[in-house]
């Protein structure tokens, strides 16, 4: 007798098995804590949601963004800026 256990999206019923091939399932939960912090967390409501439901709704997204890189000025552009205003001016 075989034991299987079996994982279903609460938003859109996809069900999912331990051994198939994984579209990741996580908790998501709603958690009220007042704003001073003085009293410890309750975790209000938790359901299980697929990754897609969640990339869909753009609630989370767990592949990582790639940032744009940043230019940085360089010495050099500062120069190149001063030179070319000079030629600029005398032209
Ligand atoms: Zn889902």
């Amino acid at each position: 007798m075989a034991y299987h256990q079996t994982w279903t999206c609460d938003l859109c019923q996809h069900e999912q098995r331990k051994s198939m091939e994984p579209r990741s399932l996580y908790e998501m939960s709603v958690t009220a804590i007042r704003a001073d912090r003085r009293y410890q967390a309750h975790t209000l409501h938790t359901t299980l949601v697929c990754e897609d439901c969640l990339k869909e709704r753009k609630l989370y997204n767990p592949e990582p963004t790639r940032a744009e890189p940043q230019y940085v000025t360089t010495f050099e552009d500062m120069l190149r800026e001063i030179v070319r205003e000079e030629i600029e001016a005398k032209g």
